[in-house]
């Protein structure tokens, strides 16, 4: 899965068109809480789908600075903050995609588990 495009589509929200025309949508927030990072997930991402709290609170954490591509697989997200040890691969933003279509695909393979 690659994006055709990222983009803005509202201060608060990025939509991204993937190559096969699925969209999927985040806001801001919900990308700040699944940051990959070690220091924002720590282990807990290998035995929990749900991230847990951001530690710090200051409103510029859900600031976008600049979303910049590295390499062929992923995008690397600045924030208001600084932070920006996040990098958010293509598999991972859409295995975290909301949209109705991705999350009840996801509640099939629970299922089958
Ligand atoms: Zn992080
Ligand atoms: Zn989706």
């Amino acid at each position: 899965m690659q994006p055709r495009s990222i983009r803005k589509i509202s201060p608060l929200e990025i939509e991204i068109e993937w190559n096969d025309a699925h969209r999927s949508r985040f806001t801001l927030k919900q990308l700040r809480h699944i940051c990959p990072c070690a220091g924002c997930q720590g282990e807990d991402i290998l035995l929990h789908h749900v991230p847990p709290a951001q530690k710090t609170n200051s409103p510029e954490q859900y600031n976008l600075n600049e979303i910049n591509q590295v390499g062929s697989y992923a995008v690397q997200i600045t924030w208001g903050d600084g932070h920006n040890a996040g990098i958010y691969t293509w598999n991972y933003l859409s295995d975290n995609c909301s949209c109705e279509v991705c999350s009840s695909k996801r509640s099939e393979l629970n299922f089958k588990n």
